[in-house]
């Protein structure tokens, strides 16, 4: 361990203050490790401040069951992650799990979500699957008074999905991890991790960290740091987009899947999914047709104004479920990565930390490791 008197000698250095970074060093604090935290400026990719805010579990996990798993897990403990936040910081992070809805557009879609759905029902083997499928007046009765489009049939519905304000929660996360001790070091881009005896030095244009373990929670900076160090993580970005309405009375009790409304009355609209790579400008084709379907589905929306519009990266593996690993070639070096970080932020402070303070790993971890990624090459 490397001497904890010194500045700039850590127990763990995470690098990334993102939705990953912050909440994996949440429970490392409450490990009572020394824990600091390197980020970039704010002229990068930085999807936590562009995403939806869904704490979404229906239809996550397809070919993979673990992680249908520990996006439950995830679900069930935010609750008292988000208590928690509020109690330390005052920052209401906003969550509600009243249920969440995924709206389909004709039969066909129907049938294809119920393939879907039916199959990650079946990979579990029989296991509860919290997903239903209601038909079009049951969804009327789930939303009274919204005023549904014509061509909508029915939707998926999960009793576990629910919403968050993700830019709250992001907020929280740095408030709670620098009022418990942690090292927040903004402006400090990782060039390099090199090795330094049992320890690393993580290398920043402003000096060097060392520290005993390093987690890259960088997001699309992990596409950089990760080869070097026997890490290489084929993630790739994704672009999605997001609209968001003028305030207007609430009119949503539950998120749905494309839609989301605020406590403060806005809604939100998205998201779709390009391959755009580093681009992530807005393409207005892509908003007119997220902004078509939005009236298709509930027409009212159309006489709201829309007052925002963004584009941001997902990061992305090929199975579009996460990554948490640890070198072979650099062991105490971990990434983690997940397209999802939003949903995993409580599964990540309560039981992900642990995996990197020293416990066992959880049982889903077998899933998530980097060698299903040479499996997938091979295939
Ligand atoms: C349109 C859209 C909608 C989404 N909606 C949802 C949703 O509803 N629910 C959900 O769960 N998820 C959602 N997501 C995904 C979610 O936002 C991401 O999973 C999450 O932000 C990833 O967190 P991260 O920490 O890995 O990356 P980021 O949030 O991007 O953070 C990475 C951080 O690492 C820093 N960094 C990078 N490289 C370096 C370096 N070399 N040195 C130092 N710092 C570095 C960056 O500055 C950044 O601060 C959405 C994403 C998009 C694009």
């Amino acid at each position: 361990m490397p001497d904890q008197t010194a500045p700039g000698n850590f127990d763990v250095a995470v690098i990334g203050g993102g939705m990953i970074g912050p909440a994996l060093s949440l429970g490392l604090l409450e490990r009572n490790l020394k824990v600091c935290i390197l980020d970039e400026g704010d002229d990068v990719l930085r999807v936590a401040r562009g995403n939806f805010g869904l704490v979404w579990f229906q239809g996550k996990g397809f070919g993979m069951p673990r992680y249908v798993e520990w996006t439950r897990r995830s679900a069930t403990l935010y609750p008292e992650f988000a208590a928690e936040l509020k109690e330390h910081t005052g920052v209401d992070v906003g969550h509600a799990n009243p249920g969440g809805l995924e709206l389909l557009l004709g039969e066909e879609e129907l049938a294809h979500r119920q393939r879907y759905i039916g199959q990650i029902y079946q990979q579990g083997g029989g296991k509860e699957y919290e997903v239903e499928f209601l038909d079009r007046k049951q969804v009327e009765e789930m939303l009274p008074g919204v005023g549904l489009g014509e061509d909508v049939v029915g939707a998926s519905y999960s009793p576990i999905d629910g919403h968050v304000n993700p830019l709250f929660l992001l907020r929280a996360m740095h408030t709670r991890f620098q009022q418990a001790g942690g090292t927040y070091l903004p402006h400090h881009r990782v060039s390099e991790v090199r090795k330094n005896g049992g320890a690393y030095d993580v290398v920043t244009e402003k000096g060097i960290v060392s520290a005993a373990k390093v987690v890259i929670a960088a997001g699309h900076g992990l596409r950089e740091l990760g080869p070097p160090l026997g890490l290489d993580i084929p993630i790739r970005p994704q672009r999605g987009h997001i609209l968001v309405t003028e305030r207007t009375k609430q009119i949503l009790p539950m998120p749905i899947s494309s839609f989301r409304q605020t406590v403060e009355g806005s809604i939100m609209l998205g998201v779709s999914a390009e391959e755009a790579g580093y681009d992530d400008t807005i393409n207005t084709g892509t908003v007119a047709k997220i902004a078509e379907r939005a009236a298709r589905t509930i027409p009212a929306l159309r006489h709201l104004n829309i007052v925002r519009t963004w584009a941001a990266l997902r990061v992305l593996t090929p199975d579009k479920c996460p990554v948490y690993a640890e070198s072979e070639t650099h062991p105490g070096i971990y990434a983690v990565a997940s397209h999802s970080g939003v949903t995993l932020a409580a599964v990540n402070a309560k039981v992900a930390s642990g995996w990197i303070a020293g416990d066992p790993a959880p049982e889903q971890f077998d899933a998530f490791g980097v060698e299903r990624f040479d499996a997938q090459k091979t295939a």
